[in-house]
């Protein structure tokens, strides 16, 4: 089922869908047992298109935290938030235009006048550009490359740029080439990094001949914090206005020789940047089924799965649909898994006579953000971490085959083999355990403080992450059977006489920034901070930044003395870098500048 809505329909369709979704399914606590009727109805009910793919903090978003409010009120299920049910935290849905956006440029010979150009259709500041003024003169500096591989390319090899805008074609000479040598190369990010290093006072980015002259629309990219210095994307009119109409034919000497023409043009260019973050709050939910042993009540078992979807996809939206812009419903991911957290809160709350520990039910926000919900709830736990003895998290549990699930997080503590298969021998599945406890959801934020985690999942598909994931899909006996299993789980880990011990299994860092690098820090950068620098949420033992001495909490500022405001500079900056290779790293620690030396 495709749901190809266009930006122009989406508000008619939201407004037409609020009389018809507002008795769509109650939820009330008629049926405490597990069943595939209430399964398939939650499921129905989050992936609708009236849920408009439950993007943080939308109105979808909004009518599934009350859906999930309202079921644990009806199941007599305790808040547990910092505020009722609900646990908000902060989140970034875009950046806007401030009120003192300006350009000017004039000559510097003749010229006494400025001339003024309008922000948005003249040029546009790129969302991690710095908010400040900048009055300079101005260099082209071609492709703005530096590159010393197969290839050689310095674009900022014999001309001082100290304090002056560079002027800077976007991509490479051969970008129609997908193999192009030069890819790497041309991030914007990267480039703009570059030019700071080389003391720009700012850039401005042109887009090349042949290309549309569209500017770069204005849009927050996930962690991104400002580079520190004015970024522009100017018009094609302006530049060639700056070079006195010889943009063309810089560009073709460019191609030809693949070598640098950088050069002073003699014109001033003066700007004021003003960019605003919008941030609201978003909330995790959360409820408590309390135990019935006086001691053993104080301890926890989580079990949890976000909540969120991709809302309606786009570019940059982590949708593999990205040219689409159509409601990404989510139905296996997750409306299956918050189903999960649903029907066991039902079924755990009216036999809680069987509990000797607690039971805590969570939906996580902004998962496909960077697991912010559950990272907020770690660093801000409503609970004490210590009593949560393990962490069940079900994300993506709507689409077995043959009786088989994934059970991720095996190796977290050294009993979970045994409990899970003793568990199963009532129900029979096909149990693929792997070991590690990191992985892409929720659990990871648990895993990385040292709490067992198990991660429940029914593998991927072709409509993963796309607007196809929907409710017809979703194999709702199997889920039964699933969901069936950890309600015996639960039990059981809620019975058992001695706290689970943690076992560390595999690394506390996404295995993929370890692969596209040669070197790694071993650290756990904090997603979600909006420190300047890049914030750490810890340091794998004995990896290059844990035998420096870095910590949990520390701020990477500078790599090798060159500044890290962001997670992307960290990115591009540890690329250069070489194994073998020992680097100064200069990190804040409670506001206390240190010096390590890493060896990688
Ligand atoms: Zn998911």
């Amino acid at each position: 089922m495709k749901h190809k809505i266009y930006l122009s329909f989406i508000i008619l369709i939201l407004f037409l869908g609020c009389s018809q979704i507002s008795d769509h399914k109650s939820t009330s606590a008629s049926n405490p047992e597990i069943t595939t009727d209430d399964i398939l109805g939650h499921i129905k009910f989050l992936s609708d298109d009236h849920m408009g793919g439950r993007y943080p903090g939308s109105e979808g978003s909004n009518k599934t935290v009350k859906y999930l409010v309202d079921y644990f009120k009806n199941n007599n299920i305790e808040p547990i938030g910092s505020n009722g049910y609900l646990q908000p935290f902060e989140f970034i849905t875009g950046v806007n235009l401030g009120e003192q956006n300006n350009l000017e440029s004039k000559g510097l010979l003749l010229e006494t006048y400025w001339t003024n150009y309008q922000v948005g259709s003249d040029y546009i500041p790129l969302e991690f550009s710095s908010n400040t003024n900048v009055e300079a003169n101005v260099v082209f500096t071609g492709y703005g490359f530096s590159i010393n591989d197969s290839v050689h390319w310095e674009d900022y090899a014999n001309i001082n740029i100290d304090g002056k805008w560079v002027m800077v074609f976007r991509g490479g000479p051969d970008d129609d080439n997908p193999h192009s040598s030069f890819t790497a190369h041309t991030p914007l990010r990267k480039k703009a990094l570059l030019a700071k290093d080389n003391k720009a006072a700012g850039v401005l980015f042109i887009n090349q001949a042949g290309d549309t002259d569209d500017l770069i629309p204005l849009k927050h990219a996930p962690n991104s914090t400002s580079i520190g210095i004015p970024v522009l994307h100017i018009s094609r009119r302006i530049a060639n206005e700056l070079t006195d109409n010889k943009l063309d034919a810089l560009q073709k000497e460019l191609d030809k020789n693949q070598a640098p023409n950088s050069y002073y043009i003699e014109k001033s260019v003066k700007a004021s940047v003003s960019l605003v973050k919008k941030i609201i709050n978003v909330p995790n939910v959360m409820g408590k089924i309390s135990g019935t042993d006086p001691n053993l009540k104080k301890e926890f078992i989580v079990i949890g799965a976000h909540f969120d979807h991709l809302g309606f996809g786009g570019n940059e939206s982590g949708s593999l649909s990205p040219d689409t812009l159509a409601i990404h419903n989510g139905a296996d991911d997750n409306a299956s898994g918050t189903a999960g957290v649903l029907e066991l809160a039902g079924k755990l709350s009216a036999n809680r006579n069987l509990l000797k520990r607690s039971i805590l039910l969570m939906g996580y926000n902004a998962e496909e953000e960077g697991l912010l919900g559950s990272k907020y709830f770690v660093n801000n736990p409503t609970v004490d971490l210590s009593m949560i003895v393990s962490m069940i998290n079900m994300d993506m549990i709507g689409r077995m085959s043959d009786k088989k699930i994934t059970v991720g997080g095996t190796g977290t503590t050294s009993e979970f083999e045994m409990i899970l298969k003793e568990v199963n021998k009532n129900h029979g599945l096909q149990l693929t355990m792997s070991p590690e406890g990191y992985g892409p959801s929720d659990h990871a934020s648990f895993y990385v403080k040292d709490i067992p985690v198990l991660f429940f999942f029914t593998g991927t598909h072709t409509d993963y992450h796309k607007p196809t994931d929907d409710w017809q899909h979703i194999n709702v006996q199997g889920e039964k059977k699933i969901v069936d299993l950890i309600y015996d789980l639960t039990l059981k880990l809620s019975n058992l006489d001695e706290k689970l011990v943690f076992t560390e299994a595999g690394p506390k860092e996404p295995t993929q920034s370890r692969r596209s690098f040669n070197v790694t820090f071993g650290v756990i950068p904090s997603y979600g901070s909006q420190a300047e620098g890049l914030e750490i949420d810890g340091a794998r033992k004995d990896g290059p930044a844990a035998n420096a001495g870095m910590q949990k909490g520390d701020v990477i500022i500078e790599i090798g003395g060159k500044e890290i405001k962001n997670i992307y500079d960290y990115m591009y900056r540890l690329a250069e870098l070489k194994s073998g290779q020992t680097v100064e790293v200069k990190i804040l620690r409670n506001d206390k500048e240190l010096l390590l030396s890493v060896n990688l």
